[in-house]
């Protein structure tokens, strides 16, 4: 039988740079997509043959913004996918799309391609804070686009949003959250903004009015008690969704599953190695320039140590509401799980951690401060 594997392929350009944004992304370069859709889906041709013991279970198009993409460019990048790899009849296909960058045309050609899950960032249906953001869109425009998107078919659609913005309080979280339930998306994702270097926001940060911590708590967990009430299941720090709508291809990275990458900063996971291809567009062309060249991998330091690390596991698999259960975890390690974290045991007394059916979970303030416990039970402190 043939194994599951993930492809990412990353598209690093965006009409403009928002605010806050760390990603690999140039904005204004739109006039290179081309070029950058023919080398791709070179490198791709070129290493096809490592991949044809796998089957493709799910793809996902992240950025960036992949709705950049012109309807040619993606034809040529999804024949190429279709060529070079077995991709399963059941695949989860997903696209990240801003609003402002939609259209009908660009959303069948989508749909003619196999995609059939689009992650929509709207951040906030709030114009102001979209404005502070530095994002090009207004709420009016993600209406259209997600409305567009329902009737052009896609019945799986992730809408992103932020909490922890500037001048944010809890009842605009509030509006942004009942504005989005109204169209009923299939899964949420809600992330926390954070002030990362080399960004706009980081150089005004002194300037920047922004939630203090406790603020935060309160947003996070009337963000998960209203998910709750609206009939998302929080499966993730900051992942929720409906009924059998869980992203497939996000559940890769955190049960340590196989995913390949391509494009520049795209990560992969593959035969025990990690490894990622440099931020670095230029460098990325230049190098599929020479017959049979490709892109010189990275590779994490420590891989190999990493991949039979409990604290790899355990730090991922505490990202998911499932939590470890400890029967897997003797089964894959040969040691019982409070043996070799013990310390996790202290958290259970004031709820920020359940133990329940044989495994150990976050809570919801559990996830709060994740990263705070995981340093004070994992064996690398
Ligand atoms: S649209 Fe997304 S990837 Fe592009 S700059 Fe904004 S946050 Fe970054």
């Amino acid at each position: 039988m043939q194994k599951n594997l993930g492809l990412y392929i990353h598209i690093p350009f965006c009409k403009q740079k928002c605010n806050y944004c760390d990603f690999y992304s140039l904005g204004c370069n739109e006039n290179k997509i081309p070029e950058y859709i023919e080398a791709l889906c070179t490198h791709i041709k070129r290493e096809a043959h490592l991949y044809r013991n796998y089957q493709i279970d799910s793809i996902f198009l992240g950025g960036g913004t992949p709705s950049l993409v012109n309807e040619k460019d993606f034809d040529k990048l999804a024949i190429t996918l279709r060529e070079c790899f077995n991709i399963s009849p059941t695949v989860e296909f997903s696209l990240e799309a801003n609003p402002g960058t939609l259209t009908e045309e660009k959303l069948n050609c989508y749909k003619k391609n196999g995609v059939n899950r689009l992650s929509i960032g709207l951040q906030s249906t709030n114009d102001t804070e979209l404005s502070v953001l530095g994002r090009i869109h207004n709420f009016d425009e993600f209406a259209k686009s997600f409305n567009l998107a329902r009737q052009c078919g896609f019945a799986n659609i992730n809408v992103d949003i932020m909490y922890g913005l500037p001048d944010q309080n809890l009842a605009n979280l509030s509006k942004t959250l009942g504005d989005v339930c109204k169209f009923s998306p299939e899964h949420i994702s809600a992330y926390c903004l954070k002030i990362e270097e080399n960004t706009p926001f980081y150089k005004i940060r002194e300037n920047l009015i922004l939630p203090n911590d406790d603020e935060e708590y309160d947003m996070y967990i009337y963000l998960c008690t209203e998910l709750k009430k609206q009939g998302y299941e929080q499966y993730e720090i900051s992942n929720f969704s409906k009924k059998a709508s869980r992203c497939v291809h996000n559940l890769k990275y955190w049960l340590s599953e196989e995913y390949i990458g391509f494009g520049p900063s795209a990560h992969s996971f593959f035969k025990g190695k990690r490894y990622y291809y440099e931020n670095n567009l230029e460098k990325y062309l230049n190098s599929l320039e020479c017959v049979d060249n490709l892109p010189k991998k990275h590779y994490e330091e420590d891989t190999s140590l990493e991949i039979n690390s409990t604290d790899e596991y355990v730090m991922l698999k505490m990202r998911l509401s499932d939590g470890v259960n400890e029967k897997e975890f003797e089964d894959k390690f040969g040691k019982s799980f409070t043996d070799e974290y013990p310390r996790i045991l202290s958290f259970l007394k004031d709820n920020y951690v359940t133990y329940k059916n044989g495994a150990y979970a976050f809570t919801e303030k559990g996830f709060f401060v994740s990263n705070y416990i995981l340093s004070q039970i994992l064996k690398f402190n």
